[in-house]
């Protein structure tokens, strides 16, 4: 019997497992500089959470929740999303009386039983930010501010910010029904997946990617959301904040976003060279949801952005064969008799904090300098019996083939200075 991950799953190992690591590292020094401290939430939530919050009749809850009964018969999913949970722990514990504002950060496993395919996965890894207690636009700047550092941080480069607003929820209201009033007409043009949508929630309508549907839907409206005065000034404001940062984004599509508790700013980044699948982040605002999960009326403002996609972006961006830098030492054990103290010196580089490895085998040194290289070691240290007589190391830069003496006493010195 042999074993596979399952379809849309995937490990994470060796090169690709430090490159993920170094991103996880970034994304937390930038929420840190913004004042978001970490939430981890488990990966088990109740059914319903999500079903109240997200909304019945969105995709995820249709069709991709991993949803199952324990034994004891609870309804329970494998957390498609990190907002509701973020959510109803804000709430749990109470953290609105601890101040005004709450930033939070997450990262972590996300599960949709979606169909796999390039950038889209069954599980995958979110990193998201919720600041829940104001309803203030300069906080919408604030989160997409974070957003768009944290990604170019991570080394996305090209990316595009797309923001759009979907008015508060009597906006919402009167918007859907002025488009049930315009598209009425051309409903039966639809494709059926569509017709449903357009019963159930019209806005879904929009953010078909079908050209011909695009057209068809273009023609009858000019915007679809209908802005009251405030909702005009809320997205003003957030236009012009982006505009003081620098951060450059475009505003000539609006755009709804799939799930329910969306209201007011909504904004998605997209990066060049993922195909079909070029969201890497999106996110918005959500000043209704704390709320209806049973706590007081505050707004909220977050996003969330798909690892994996910033992963591709980075790979797709980047010139093919660029590696990581070399680093740490590989000793060479040369003889029989240096064997002893070769472990010796491999414990003292390694607790001085040098990625440091030897081979237990005594193979020869051609087979331990082409694993060393392998490796991306950056130094050879050889050891055999004429450098142990002279108490010392021979010490080959794998980067440039260049190798040297250095004295056993003062090689970690030499090393603090030269590995970085
Ligand atoms: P999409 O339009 O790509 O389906 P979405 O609207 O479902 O995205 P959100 O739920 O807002 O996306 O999730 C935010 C981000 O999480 C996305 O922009 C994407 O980077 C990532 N993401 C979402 N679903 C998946 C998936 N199945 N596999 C990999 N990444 C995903
Ligand atoms: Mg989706």
């Amino acid at each position: 019997m042999v074993f596979q991950a399952l379809r849309g799953t995937s490990d994470i190992f060796q090169a690709e497992a430090t490159a993920w690591a170094e991103l996880e590292q970034t994304l937390r020094a930038w929420a840190a500089c913004y004042g978001y401290s970490e939430i981890r939430t488990p990966i088990i939530e109740p059914a319903g959470l999500f079903l109240r919050s997200i909304g019945e009749m969105t995709d995820i809850v249709q069709k991709e929740m991993f949803r199952f009964e324990d034994r004891g018969g609870n309804d329970i999913v494998l957390r498609p999303e990190g907002t509701a949970a973020v959510v109803r722990a804000f709430l749990e514990h109470h953290l609105y009386n601890q101040q005004a504002l709450t930033r939070l950060f997450y990262l972590g496993p996300m599960f949709r039983a979606e169909r796999p395919q390039a950038g889209r996965f069954r599980q995958f890894h979110q990193y998201g930010v919720e600041a829940i207690g104001s309803a203030s636009p300069w906080v919408d700047v604030e989160v997409i501010a974070l957003c768009v550092d944290s990604l170019r941080a991570c080394g996305v480069r090209d990316l595009a910010v797309w923001v759009s607003s979907m008015g508060t929820r009597e906006d919402q209201q009167r918007s859907a029904a002025y488009l049930r009033e315009r598209l009425l007409p051309i409903r039966a043009q639809l494709p059926d997946y569509l017709q449903q949508r357009f019963d159930t929630n019209i806005f879904r309508v929009l953010d078909c990617k079908d050209e011909a549907v695009q057209q068809l839907v273009w023609q009858r409206i000019d915007r679809p959301f209908l802005l009251s005065e405030g909702s005009q000034a809320h997205f003003d404001t957030v236009r012009r904040g982006l505009e003081e940062l620098g951060i450059p984004f475009d505003d000539s599509q609006a755009f709804a976003r799939g799930l329910d508790y969306y209201t007011q700013t909504v904004f998605e980044v997209r990066a060049t060279g993922l195909g079909a699948q070029d969201a890497v982040a999106a996110g918005g605002r959500y000043d209704n949801l704390v709320a209806e999960m049973g706590g007081p009326a505050l707004g909220a403002v977050g996003f969330a952005a798909g690892i994996e996609r910033i992963r591709l972006a980075i790979q797709a961006q980047q010139p093919s064969g660029a590696v990581g830098g070399r680093e740490g030492c590989c000793l060479i054990v040369l003889h029989e008799s240096v064997r002893a103290e070769a472990r010796a010196l491999l414990y003292q580089l390694r607790r001085a904090g040098h990625k440091a490895l030897m081979d237990y085998e005594l193979r020869s040194m051609k087979a331990q300098l082409r694993d060393a290289n392998q490796h991306g070691f950056r130094y050879a240290l050889l050891l055999g019996q004429q450098e142990m007589a002279q108490q010392a190391v021979a010490v080959k830069d794998l980067e440039n083939a260049q190798q040297q003496l250095i004295r056993r006493d003062a090689l970690l010195d030499w090393l603090s200075s030269h590995d970085s």
